[in-house]
């Protein structure tokens, strides 16, 4: 972790989900989920990085969660930082969304070109 992002990474993939990293469109990736995403259980894993065509230092691994995002509870509508979201509900709310409950929603300012 580092002082710019304080809170661990859950390896949940929410960030690979909602926008590809400049690796991963370095790659030619420009579908969201971003294509070199993979899960096993409910951890994530990039295949770039696990097959040896970027480093944890390229992607951003371990420096904690660099997820510039809100999550809302769709029960009792509390907005929360996604960052500051304890490990086991950052990955709950993505296994959610790839079953189809919720969604990731990206700024339209930061479309794939
Ligand atoms: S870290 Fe890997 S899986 Fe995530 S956006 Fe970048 S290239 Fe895609
Ligand atoms: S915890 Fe944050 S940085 Fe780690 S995979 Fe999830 S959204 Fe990405």
């Amino acid at each position: 972790m580092s002082a710019q992002f304080p809170f661990p990474c859950a390896r949940c993939g929410c960030c690979c989900m909602a926008i590809v990293c400049p690796v991963g469109l370095e790659f030619g990736g420009r579908e969201l989920p971003c294509e070199f995403l993979t899960f096993s259980e409910d951890v994530a894993f990039c295949i770039l990085l696990d097959n040896g065509f970027a480093s944890k230092e390229d992607i951003g691994a371990d420096l904690g969660c660099c997820m510039k995002g809100r999550a809302v509870n769709r029960t009792t509508r509390a907005i929360v930082d996604w960052a500051s979201l304890p490990l086991e509900t950052k990955r709950g709310i993505v296994r959610g969304v790839q079953e189809g409950q919720g969604a990731i929603l990206q700024n339209p300012s930061r479309k794939l070109r």
